[in-house]
């Protein structure tokens, strides 16, 4: 058995939908399933607005970019994340500043981001990590005590519910990942969902490279071309009568892992508090001391035998990039949960047959 770590699942429809595009000459980002996808996700999140992009990468720069974020400004973000998120902070000009994760959710801890907060303090930026919300209420709250903006980085967490609301909404702007091994997929290409209209019409103009509405080429403002294609938007378009499967498929395939997986020790499963519901991007479990072989020797143990794995992401504050200005030990828990954390394989296509095969591979490593 081989047994990846993620892969997408892609249909007759996605070729139909790709075929039309090709064979009515709508192949750019003009087209009518770029609208359509736009106005399906957003609607998927119970927000009003969808400006797709052509990754999440860009939708968290366009964000930031249409917040006004740059030079002095500071963006306060979990150090537990794809470093894209503190690289786009960069690239505005502005200052990434990393805050350590809760045991709870592994998530931002809402108590130490009170700390880090400053006079150029601009926008906190919450991410949503392996499908779990992150506790959004207290962050809300203090943005709007301290007139500060939120973006949330939901790339991993398309219809995961905060409270019985969906993510994507919350947020002033939320950015979404459409990458090949995300829930749902346009190979490549990103959104920010949003309810604020001027927000959103904003992001769309700096998105397509800034042009006036009144004189095209006319520039007043630097913009980009993050612009999704209609051939991605036509596979988004496919995908989004899916999604409810898809997420339906990771939560079952959780709880399959959960039962099979709760015995072993050393073992702990992925969170799942009260006020959230979890889509298990990926399925993600820590390996502790207790378990009797580290992280590392397990991933090689589950190799050999067909089961890819991915480790938790490496800490931001800790990255070649970032850490002359951190210390190892500053966020010990992020530290802990990059050291022990593993992803299991998570694809929606999984059956019950590959998840056993991945839990007895497992239990036989500790047993060994
Ligand atoms: C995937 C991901 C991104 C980047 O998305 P791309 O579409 O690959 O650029 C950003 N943040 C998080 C948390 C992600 O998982």
């Amino acid at each position: 058995m081989k047994i990846p770590v993620c892969e997408p699942s892609l249909g007759p429809k996605e070729l139909e939908y790709v075929a039309d595009c090709v064979k009515t000459n709508w192949i750019s980002s003009k087209g009518k399933y770029v609208t359509e996808f736009e106005e399906r996700f957003s609607a998927f999140c119970g927000a009003k607005y969808g400006v797709s992009t052509s990754s999440g990468t860009t939708a968290i720069h366009l964000a930031l970019a249409t917040l006004g974020v740059g030079r002095g400004d500071e963006v306060v973000l979990p150090t537990l994340t794809h470093c894209c998120c503190a690289n786009m902070v960069v690239l505005t000009g502005a200052r990434p500043i990393l805050v350590d994760s809760e045991d709870e959710t592994w998530n931002i801890d809402v108590d130490k981001i009170v700390e880090k907060l400053t006079g150029r303090t601009k926008v906190i930026m919450p991410v949503h990590l392996y499908g779990h919300p992150a506790d959004m209420d207290p962050i809300l709250d203090l943005a709007e005590d301290r007139d500060l903006c939120v973006v949330a980085d939901s790339a991993e967490a398309h219809g995961a519910e905060y409270k019985g609301q969906r993510v994507g909404g919350m947020g002033d702007l939320e950015c979404f990942s459409f990458y090949a091994n995300k829930i749902i997929t346009t190979g490549e290409g990103g959104m920010i969902v949003t309810n604020n209209q001027e927000l959103a019409e904003k992001a769309a103009m700096l998105r397509d490279q800034a042009y006036e509405k009144e004189r095209r080429f006319l520039h007043r403002v630097i913009g980009f071309n993050y612009r999704m294609t209609n051939l991605q938007a036509a596979i988004g378009v496919a995908q989004m009568e899916k999604i409810d499967r898809f997420i339906e498929a990771r939560r079952r395939n959780a709880h399959l892992y959960n039962s099979l997986l709760e015995q072993v020790e050393g073992i702990k499963l992925p969170p799942e508090t009260e006020w959230a519901k979890n889509v298990y991007w990926m399925y993600s479990i820590l390996v502790e001391d207790s378990f009797g072989l580290s992280r590392d020797e397990l991933a090689s143990y589950l190799k050999e035998r067909g089961v890819e794995t991915r480790p938790f992401f490496y800490p931001i504050h800790l990255q070649p990039i970032y850490a002359e200005n951190y210390q190892w030990g500053s966020c010990p828990v992020a530290e802990e949960l990059s050291q022990q954390g593993m992803n299991l394989p998570s694809a929606a296509t999984l059956g019950r047959k590959e998840i056993e095969y991945v839990t007895s591979c497992l239990s036989a490593a500790k047993r060994r």
